[in-house]
């Protein structure tokens, strides 16, 4: 019995990550093209023929670049909630409208034998969601571009196994960094993107409660961040909390046109 994890691209030029059980697989967001998906997906030995259907986060386009081409190409099911769909239906060219179920913040839905709670998060866009899945009581949590994580948002992913969050920036180099002043003021804003402390924050927490094995850094700015600086933020801020990285948590990054490894939740 298996529950599968692997970040196939995570950063702001496209999205998209994989969940799969022994018979079922699932995609959240499809921001890369279709033949990188494909591709991504022979990188780790997995099937595309496996997966049966594609969740979206919300509608930005390096979240949905590659939604309707694998719509087509897979007749794949879409399921979104109402307000991300309306902001998104003009943008993936023609599919079948059938295939699009819609989805509600808060309602847990099954696919697959995997229980899935889409919850709200703070972020520029028509409704965002992040996603919690169980499955056999083993839980994966996915919390990216979000601009802040209150105490709701921890509740929802906090006794979680697998836990894909958002290490968005470095606060220094962004507010040094070349952004224009409008593009600055959006990241930091609490409806733009968490950056690396706020990313050790919110892990620490989430080990507080003593279930996470695995922590994975996402989203990572080109710009403004580097994997190494993210990795050392985070790993700097569960040790000021006596956490050690390596003993009580593993930390991984994420990449930007690469997959993660792939891991058994
Ligand atoms: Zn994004
Ligand atoms: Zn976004």
């Amino acid at each position: 019995m298996k529950f599968e994890f692997c970040s196939l691209a995570s950063g702001s030029k496209g999205n998209s990550q994989y969940i799969a059980t022994n018979n079922f697989a699932l995609l959240v967001d499809a921001g890369m093209s279709g033949k990188y998906i494909e591709n991504a997906l022979k990188k780790i030995d997995r099937s595309f023929e496996k997966i049966q259907a594609l969740l979206v986060t919300h509608e930005h386009s390096d979240h949905i670049n590659g939604v309707g081409v694998l719509m087509r190409r897979y007749k794949l099911p879409l399921y979104v909630n109402e307000k991300t769909w309306e902001g998104m239906k003009n943008k993936i060219g023609k599919i079948d409208v059938e295939k699009v179920h819609i989805i509600k913040n808060d309602e847990c839905f099954k696919l697959g034998g995997i229980k899935i709670k889409p919850y709200q998060i703070s972020h520029d866009a028509n409704d965002p969601v992040g996603f919690v899945f169980e499955y056999k009581n083993k839980k994966i949590s996915i919390a990216t571009d979000l601009g802040h994580a209150p105490e709701q948002v921890i509740e929802k992913i906090k006794d979680t196994d697998l836990l894909f969050i958002e290490s968005n920036h470095d606060i220094e180099m962004l507010k040094s960094g070349r952004y224009p002043y409008y593009l600055k003021r959006r990241v930091l804003s609490m409806e733009g993107h968490l950056s690396n402390d706020e990313a050790g924050r919110i892990a620490k927490e989430v080990v507080r409660h003593g279930r996470v094995k695995n922590i994975l850094l996402a989203h990572l700015s080109r710009e403004n961040n580097f994997p190494e600086l993210a990795y050392e933020t985070v790993k700097t801020v569960l040790k000021d909390s006596n956490i050690e990285v390596g003993e009580d948590v593993d930390l991984y990054m994420t990449y930007r046109e690469d997959t993660t490894k792939l891991f058994d939740v």
